[in-house]
């Protein structure tokens, strides 16, 4: 575990790699008793809107830290936890933190969460939502779901059905990583997105004209369907000037803000100074 450290972990070790079983026994392992060792925890990344430049909405990004101090990428924790089926336990958890750490300490923050599809599929989710939402007293309507789109799952009943709970507690349901997978366009006509996240690898690709017309078409497509729009990814002041001029609605990236722990993020009271301005 030594090196499984930040990004670089994910090329380091893959998940389904099978020579890396022994490994992945051993974070699952890990995971199971993670919430109760106090080593998972939360970073909130702020969202911006780039017309007004209000900031009010910021997106919680699982941490999972090993005993002896290392921070291990939720790209690689999370896949192990949806496979040995700690997934569950770890999401609401994490829920019930986002309500308690931001939902009830403030009262302008959006929070978006990602959900793993396998959740969607789990018969009691949304009464499991709805229960944390009636213990902690947190509103469901400052709260998001990104589904992800990377995975290429199929869009059965049991999924649809459950965002529709899930939206009857006034819950907003956000595609991400929109443009990595097939399924984004067939969900985009049966799912009625709020917002839909373009993939960043798209912004990273802007370089060039060719990735500039693409994401102009792909932002376009989108528009036309109703849902806002938000490219995630940017990293530079040119990036969003350019996203500005496309007629992005939000943007998301280390150039907008890092991800950072709660206490951080409502100490000092700028990013709720941005998110009060227009109430
Ligand atoms: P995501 O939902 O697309 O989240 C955005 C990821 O991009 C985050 O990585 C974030 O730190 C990173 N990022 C943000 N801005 C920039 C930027 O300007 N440049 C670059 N290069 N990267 C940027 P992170 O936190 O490592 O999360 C990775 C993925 O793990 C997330 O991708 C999400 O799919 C998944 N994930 C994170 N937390 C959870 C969770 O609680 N539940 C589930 N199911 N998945 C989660
Ligand atoms: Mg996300
Ligand atoms: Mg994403
Ligand atoms: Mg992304």
């Amino acid at each position: 575990l030594a090196k499984a450290n930040g990004r670089n972990c994910v090329r380091l070790f893959e998940p389904n790699d099978p020579g890396g079983s022994d490994l992945n026994d051993r974070i699952a392992g890990a995971l199971k008793d993670a919430i109760n060792r106090d080593l998972v925890s939360l970073a909130y990344q702020p969202i911006k809107h780039i017309e007004s430049g209000r900031i009010d909405t910021v997106e919680a990004l699982m941490r999972l830290h090993t005993s002896d101090g290392m921070e291990i990428s939720p790209y690689f924790f999370i896949p192990i936890a949806e496979k040995y089926g700690t997934i569950l336990d770890l999401q609401l958890w994490m829920i019930r933190t986002v309500c308690t750490e931001i939902l009830a300490e403030c009262d302008v923050l959006n929070v978006s969460v990602n959900i793993s599809p396998i959740e969607l599929k789990t018969a009691d989710f949304a009464a499991s939502v709805a229960a944390i939402l009636e213990e902690t007293g947190a509103p469901g309507d400052r709260l998001i779901f990104e589904i992800t789109e990377r995975l290429e799952i199929e869009l059965e009943s049991e999924i649809l059905t459950c965002i529709r709970a899930l939206k009857l507690l006034g819950i907003r349901i956000w595609l991400d990583d929109f443009g990595t997978g097939f399924a984004g366009l067939s969900w985009l006509r049966l799912i009625d997105f709020d917002t839909v996240k373009i993939d960043r690898s798209f912004l990273a690709d802007c370089a060039t004209s060719e990735g500039r017309i693409l994401l102009c078409d792909i932002a376009n497509l989108v528009r036309n369907r109703g849902p806002n729009i938000l490219v995630e990814g940017v990293e530079s002041n040119e990036q969003l000037v350019l996203l500005r001029e496309l007629g992005i609605d939000q943007a998301q990236g280390f150039h907008i803000g890092m991800p950072s722990p709660a206490e951080r993020l409502l100490r000092g009271g700028a990013i709720l100074a941005t998110a009060r301005e227009t109430v």
